[in-house]
């Protein structure tokens, strides 16, 4: 058999948004503000939201992995407001190590509550069975065993 490829100008990337696609990240450019560039990556098992500072192409500061369904995310980024909320909402998993902290999160103190590392507020429940933070957050509200 012979194998066909296509030539450059029949090639056409498999495209999952419509958003402007950045060749560097591959992925998805969500939008900006004064310190970062959101976009959303396709992963194996999810979609990974990415906050990378201005200028920078070797890594990212935030990260949260959503699942595998491009038009939420999508609305879940459109819907956040990074200048006075910490994190955006829908995701199952932090992929970075500390929660995002927004420059005006005194603005929405409502909004800017705990969350476990699936982001859910510790004040509700997690949607992970057993969630650690969660098990953590109740045995701090025990009263002390005597
Ligand atoms: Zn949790």
């Amino acid at each position: 058999m012979h194998l066909l490829t296509a030539t450059a100008d029949r090639r056409r990337p498999f495209r999952l948004s419509d958003l402007p696609y950045d060749e560097h990240w591959e992925g998805y450019v969500l939008g900006q503000d004064d310190e970062h560039r959101y976009l959303w990556i396709w992963q194996g098992f999810n979609i990974r939201v990415i906050a990378v500072p201005h200028g920078d192409t070797t890594g990212y500061d935030h990260a949260w992995c959503y699942p595998r369904d491009p038009a939420t995310v999508e609305a879940a980024i459109e819907q956040w407001d990074p200048a006075t909320e910490d994190e955006p909402l829908g995701w199952h998993k932090r992929a970075t190590t500390k929660p995002r902290r927004a420059p005006h999160r005194d603005r929405d103190r409502a909004y800017n509550q705990p969350r476990c590392r699936h982001g859910d507020y510790l004040h509700g429940t997690c949607r992970t069975v057993n969630c650690p933070d969660e098990r953590d957050d109740r045995r701090r509200a025990l009263p002390e065993s005597v």
